[in-house]
């Protein structure tokens, strides 16, 4: 492949923009490839080459690079119309309405920008409601560039540091840090602190830690925890909401109820979003009809709301889900044949539409259709004995030789995976039968 015009171009952006990106996970190594377009589940870069996508814009694109008919003319007919005003509009009253109708935890909802906007109101939120100031967040978990949960793990749980250089000490001290499906750890946070913790905040499925399912009862003993002490749970489904457990999300797959939800991703269909959703005996707390101050000029822009509107409509209303479903199925049980025949010491992991092979026998082996997310708790699985009891283990990862090898591999043979070792990919709707074969040709040829 040819990459001379990529590599022009970043030059050109290491000139003006910092480290020639403007999110850091784009600056793959040597240099990424500047994408011109897109089309259904491709992108073509800027040398004209075609790529198999499975980044996905990180996530919101559920229906590749070519939305449904209405989804586009919703957006045409907005972008010609304002295209927002700094008032109130019908599209975002429809587009709550329709969240608050599939999710059940959410009676209403404040729309933002972007999810790492929905975890800093949501956290806001929480500690303002409760009059509490500490949260406790998963290791391995991450919800966005937000000053109170941008923490590293310290010796214990209460003594987390911030993970970048900017972010006073003081804050990290408001976070505690324990690993991801280890019950005995959080029950002995709440024994001890308790009645200082506002709120646990965790994905309901890492997604940014090479895709960690809940063991069984995991998520009922946070519930019950945060119930018993009187803190809130809040489930960040920025990546998992609208993607897992189709529109009732991760926490109706799982069977678990928040008390509030950060959405983000899916629900712009495309164009920059956030929410955070829940009671409105929780949310009226935000200004004006409470006292949390919470403010957007972008916030429920009218593109964004119609295309997310349109996105959910046309999901409710057609086989997306079952479709991005099955090939996520195929993908994982595809690829974890390619695994045992060539790299036992890999994991498939991965539910629904998003998918990942981390590079370490130790990580959870979760996906479902082999061990149906429970299998770390299952005596009689012949792999009990080496599975870990906890999330945290993913860590183990050869993740130079995702990023610097098999994920050039991949890129050559014409497949654009996430750089990172530890971030989802994901199906979209514009995938077929026939992409998956070829995805599962390069995996094995690269593996
Ligand atoms: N929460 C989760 C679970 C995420 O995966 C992300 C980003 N991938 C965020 C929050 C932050 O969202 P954004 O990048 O839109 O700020």
């Amino acid at each position: 492949m040819n990459h001379d015009r990529s590599r022009e171009l970043y030059d050109r952006a290491l000139s003006v923009l910092a480290g020639g990106v403007n999110s850091s996970v784009r600056a793959t190594r040597p240099y990424p490839f500047v994408i011109e377009r897109g089309d259904g589940a491709h992108v073509i870069d800027a040398d004209g080459n075609r790529y198999l996508d499975y980044v996905m814009g990180y996530g919101p694109l559920l229906y590749g690079h070519d939305a449904p008919e209405q989804v586009q003319s919703a957006i045409q007919r907005h972008a010609s119309q304002g295209p927002m005003y700094g008032g109130p509009t019908e599209i975002e009253v429809d587009h709550a309405e329709f969240v608050a109708r599939h999710v059940p935890s959410v009676e209403m909802l404040r729309f933002v920008n972007s999810g790492t906007e929905a975890t800093v109101s949501a956290v806001r939120l929480a500690r303002a409601y409760t009059g509490r100031d500490k949260i406790v967040i998963m290791q391995g978990g991450y919800h966005g560039a937000q000053e109170s949960t941008l923490v590293e793990a310290g010796d214990d749980p209460y003594h987390t540091h911030p993970s970048s250089p900017g972010i006073p000490e003081e804050f990290a001290e408001h976070t505690i840090a324990v690993p991801f499906n280890d019950e005995a750890a959080i029950r002995e946070v709440f024994e001890e602190r308790g009645d200082e913790i506002a709120a646990v905040l965790t994905e309901p499925i890492l997604a940014n830690y090479g895709i960690v399912m809940p063991v069984d009862g995991y998520h009922e003993a946070l519930r019950d925890l945060c119930d018993d002490h009187g803190s809130l749970l809040i489930f960040d489904e920025v990546i998992t909401g609208f993607r897992v457990g189709g529109l009732g999300c991760a926490q109706g797959k799982l069977g678990v109820t928040p008390d509030l939800t950060t959405f983000g991703k899916i629900i712009g269909g495309g164009f920059p979003v956030g929410a955070i959703g829940g009671p409105a005996e929780i949310i009226e707390h935000f200004t004006p009809s409470g006292e949390v101050f919470q403010s957007g000029t972008f916030s429920g822009h009218p593109v964004t709301m119609a295309a997310g509107r349109e996105y959910l409509r046309y999901a409710a209303e057609h086989d997306v889900y079952d479709h991005v479903n099955a090939l996520g199925d195929r993908l994982r049980s595809g690829i974890q044949d390619i695994c045992e025949d060539q790299a036992p010491e890999y994991t498939v992991v991965g539910t629904d539409s998003m998918f990942k092979t981390v590079f370490t026998r130790e990580a959870p082996e979760t996906f479902e259709g082999h061990c149906e997310g429970g299998c770390r708790q299952r005596e009689s699985c012949p792999r009990y004995e080496i599975c870990p009891k906890t999330g945290a283990d993913t860590a183990a990862a050869a993740t130079e030789r995702w990023e610097r090898v098999f994920w050039q591999e991949m890129k050559e043979r014409g497949i654009w995976l996430t750089a990172n070792q530890f971030e989802s990919q994901f199906v979209s709707y514009a995938h077929t039968d026939a992409d998956v074969e070829e995805t599962l040709e390069a995996y094995k040829e690269a593996l």
